[in-house]
C-alpha cells in the first residue's frame, strides 16, 4: 500500500477568466406541473432578466428558478496570476 502525504499548499481560488459564467432561468410557475419554459444559457444576467419579463408578460407566470454557474481554478502561491491552468482540455 502506498501512503501519499500531501504537504499543505495554500491555494487561492479564482474564477476562471477563460470560461464565461453561465446564467439561466426556468419558469417554475404552475399549480400541478411547473411551466418549465427555459431562457437558455447566457453569459450575463441581462438577457435572462429580459426573457423573464417577456415570459411574465405573455403568460402571467411569476416564479422562476435561477441558475448560475462559473468555473474556478485552484492556484498555488508560486504561480503568477493570469496563466492558463495547465492540463486543461478544450472547452
Ligand atoms: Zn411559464
Amino acid at each position: 500500500m502506498i501512503r501519499r502525504v500531501f504537504r499543505y499548499v495554500p491555494f487561492t481560488i479564482e474564477q476562471d477568466q477563460t470560461a464565461e459564467p453561465e446564467y439561466a432561468v426556468r419558469c417554475v410557475s404552475g399549480d400541478d406541473a411547473e411551466c418549465g419554459a427555459e431562457s437558455g444559457t447566457h453569459s450575463g444576467p441581462g438577457p435572462v432578466e429580459e426573457w423573464q419579463r417577456k415570459h411574465t408578460q405573455e403568460t402571467g407566470h411569476r416564479r422562476y428558478r435561477r441558475n448560475f454557474g462559473d468555473y474556478a481554478v485552484m492556484r498555488p502561491p508560486a504561480e503568477p496570476a493570469g496563466l492558463t491552468p495547465a492540463g486543461g482540455g478544450t472547452t
